[in-house]
Formats: structure tokens, sequence, C-alpha cells
């Protein structure tokens, strides 16, 4: 069994949305360098190239139509073509969020399979703001749900727990996961803040953690202690998979937390903790909007995951 495994694809780094644009092609290089960097993580860094995923498995979480309707769109080399406020595609774009589908597929593979335990997909565009049939919030296709999908479907896995620490809240995932009966979703975002208009309304099997402006990583672990790790415990997920956006860094530039990388290994060490009987872990990239901090929070994420 490897260690670990490391998914990522050369066009995660080729899509952008706009020229300047925070959700930038340079996000993955940060990670990628970080990663490097650290002699431990280093030694087991042969970085899989990650598939594309085909229409039939982006619709096990997104409606036929918008499916062809995206997968029709043929930006020229160096136009963009928008699709809401926040997201565009450019000629890269939609092999991208393929690839970024296709990563969390293949990890999903690799763990139920038993030749990994831990992998993390360094890929772009994010996911979970798309919806079953909506593209938003930069995201073009929802990765984990599509890899909790294929989990269930592909592997007849009963019991995935889904975990989303990023900044925003996840409605995409919440739209397409909620009330399935073989999900357990947990989410952290700031309240206030896109793409909220108001407090979501937890689901049967969903926990929502909603923090205020200005808190720091002390309020999120007091909360994921009282809110989501018993939940989890008395889940036994067979499967987990992390949404790991790390925008909720003080340093951030498009969200108001304060947590530092530290919150991100222990929120990290303690998923390990409580869901060792499950197969493995699968993460996957989703915000993180400062080059450095991206970085660090990466590295202190996926050296928690594999220790
Ligand atoms: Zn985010």
């Amino acid at each position: 069994m490897n260690p670990f495994a490391y998914i990522t694809h050369p066009d995660c780094a080729r899509h952008e949305i706009a020229p300047g644009h925070p959700e930038q092609p340079a996000r993955i290089a940060s990670v990628d360098a970080a990663l490097r960097g650290a002699p431990e993580i280093a030694a087991a860094l042969s970085a899989i190239e990650a598939p594309l995923a085909e229409p039939d498995s982006l619709c096990l979480a997104h409606d036929p139509d918008y499916v062809s309707t995206l997968l029709k769109l043929e930006p020229a080399p160096g136009e963009f073509i928008r699709l809401d406020p926040d997201t565009a595609i450019n000629s890269y774009s939609l092999d991208a969020a393929r690839r970024a589908a296709g990563a969390v597929m293949h990890a999903v593979d690799e763990v139920v399979l038993g030749k990994t335990a831990r992998a993390f997909c360094n890929v772009r565009p994010p996911g979970h703001h798309a919806e079953r049939d909506k593209a938003m919030g930069f995201c073009l296709f929802n990765s984990i749900a599509i890899g909790a999908l294929h989990a269930i479907q592909q592997h007849g896995l009963q019991r995935v727990a889904v975990i989303d620490f990023d900044v925003h809240f996840g409605n995409g995932t919440s739209d397409i996961l909620r009330d399935h009966g073989n999900i357990l979703l947990l989410s952290s975002c700031q309240y206030p803040l896109y793409p909220l208009d108001e407090v979501p309304v937890a689901g049967r099997s969903e926990i929502n953690i909603i923090l205020p402006p200005e808190s720091d990583g002390n309020a999120f672990r007091e909360a994921a202690v009282s809110q989501w790790f018993s939940a989890l415990e008395a889940y036994a997920p067979q499967l987990v998979l992390i949404s790991a956006g790390f925008d909720a860094h003080a340093d951030d530039p498009l969200a108001g937390l304060n947590w530092q990388a530290d919150d991100y290994a222990w929120v990290t060490s303690e998923i390990v903790r409580l869901t060792g009987a499950a197969h493995g872990i699968v993460s996957s990239l989703e915000g993180g909007y400062n080059l450095d901090a991206l970085g660090q929070c990466a590295l202190a994420h996926v050296q928690a995951l594999i220790a």
C-alpha cells in the first residue's frame, strides 16, 4: 500500500476566470511547492495525473442538461465566457474541472480498493458551490459530491462522511447531497459571507457550524468538538471526503476569520483520529486565496493527513 496519493493535473493550473483574479493558476504551484519543501512529504509525492471525468460521472451529481450545455462551450484561446457574476471559463477550464472531478473519483478508487489510505487532490477550479444545475462561486462541477456519489454507486459504500471546512458555505454540496441516506455532511462557514443570505437550515444528516466574522481558530475548535465530532464518531464512516478550503486563514483576502495553519493541522488530526476504521480519507482543494497562507495551510493539512 502507498502511504499517500497526490493527484493533480497541469490543466488545473491553466484554467483562469479572469486576468488577476484571486482564484488564480498560481494556487496550484503554491500548494505543490509547499508540499515538496517538506522532506517527509516530498518522499511520498509521486504525482498521479488526474483522469478526465466522463460526462456520465459528472451526471452523478449534476443535471444531464447542465453537463451537456457546459461541455458544449468552447472558448477560443484567450477568450473568457462568463457563467455567473463570479464564474467564467477559458479554453482550459472545462478540462480542468473534469480533471478535478476525475482526481477525486480516482482517489476514492485508490482508497476504497486499499491501494492507499490517504489522498490529496491539488486541483482547481474548486467545486463546492456548484449546484445540481448551476455553476457559481468559481465552481463548475462539484468534485466532492461526484466523488461521494461515485463511492456509493460504484463501490456500494453505505456511509460516506463529507467534511467541508472552507470559510464559505458549500451550498452546492448541500444542494446535491443533503438528506442523502448514505451521507453525513459536516460543514463550517463564516456568516454573513458569500453565498449565504441567511443561516443555512440543517438537514437530517447535515450539521453546519456557523462562525461570526473575526472569530479565531479556538471558536472553530470548540464548535467542532461540540457539534461535529460525536456525530462523526457515531456515524463510523466507511470513507471520509474533505472539501479542503483554506480561506478561513487570517490573511485570506476574501473572508474575515482568523484561523492559523495550526487549526487546519488540528482539525485534520482529529478527523484522522475519529475515523480510523474507515478505508481512508480523500481531501480535495477548495478555496484559499493568499498564496503564502495557502501553501502553509495545505502543508499543515497534508502533514496531519499522513501522520
Ligand atoms: Zn471559500
